[in-house]
């Protein structure tokens, strides 16, 4: 890289903080929005309550899944093949609590574990083709940055890497050229990134979640088999007593900041540059 590019990179990399103007995740209006997630759940963990409030302000969410999570269960009698199913069945229910249809839910169908496994290329590829299709105005994702995507979560790093290689891919028309030609697809930059499971040190916008903040346990706990005693031996409801004690221990112990309950992302816009 030149110093030109250098001092370009730098300048986009910061420009909305150096302009005061970050984006207001949780203010935009009718506009489409791609997040990206590797397994059906890290999109309600991390996001639930700004998707609510996406929803709410009438913007075209998409949930693009790379993996039909079907090995992390406990239950010596589950199957892949069932656990897939009730991992979709619960990802359903989950975003219909924050007001996203299940036709916007769209599945890779790649095996929980993995990802990494895929042929990068074609991985990319495909990313590269959902990018162009919707053309979003903000794509959220994993944030490649994050220690635990480096070290440690498969799925996470792949799902991390491949999004935002496709990202990059996507704005630049000699990359997969055949999806211009054969489909039609214009390259498309993307506008704004939105990363979750970020460091502490990496985020730079919290949005507020106070209004959604049940909504955000409710769809959390729509996942009945991530959490115990359904992990175990699964079960597709909830003991009542369970579920209550549950959900309060969460709230007592989600993410805050200045007193207001928040989910933290790392907003980027132009990276690719560099
Ligand atoms: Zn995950």
């Amino acid at each position: 890289m030149n110093f030109t590019k250098l001092t370009m990179a730098i300048l986009f990399c910061t420009a909305p903080a150096l302009l005061g103007q970050p984006l207001q995740l949780d203010k935009v209006q009718g506009k489409t929005i791609l997040l990206f997630t590797p397994h059906p759940d890290d999109d309600t963990f991390c996001c639930a309550g700004t998707l609510a409030l996406l929803s709410k302000g009438g913007n075209k969410i998409h949930i693009i899944i790379y993996t039909n999570d079907d090995k992390g269960s406990l239950d010596p009698d589950m199957t892949s093949e069932r656990l897939a199913r009730i991992r979709m069945g619960e990802e359903e229910d989950a975003c219909r609590v924050i007001g996203i249809p299940k036709e916007n839910i769209h599945w890779l169908e790649y095996h929980d574990g993995m990802l990494e496994y895929a042929n990068p290329r074609d991985l990319v590829e495909e990313v590269t083709k959902i990018i162009r299709t919707y053309r979003p105005d903000v794509v959220m994702s994993i944030d490649p940055g994050s220690e635990e995507v480096r070290w440690h979560k498969t799925d996470h790093r792949m799902a991390a890497n491949n999004t935002a290689d496709a990202i990059r891919a996507a704005e630049w028309h000699l990359y997969f050229p055949n999806q211009r030609l054969h489909d039609g697809l214009q390259p498309w930059k993307v506008p704004v990134e939105a990363y979750f499971y970020v460091t502490a040190k990496d985020a730079n916008y919290w949005v507020n979640i106070d209004s959604v903040a049940d909504l955000k346990l409710d769809a959390a706990l729509a996942h009945v088999s991530q959490w115990e005693p359904s992990i175990t031996k699964y079960r597709p409801d909830w003991d009542p007593q369970v579920h209550e004690k549950l959900k309060q221990g969460l709230k007592a112990r989600a993410p805050k900041k200045d007193g207001h309950y928040v989910e933290a992302y790392r907003i980027a816009a132009s990276f690719n540059q560099q």
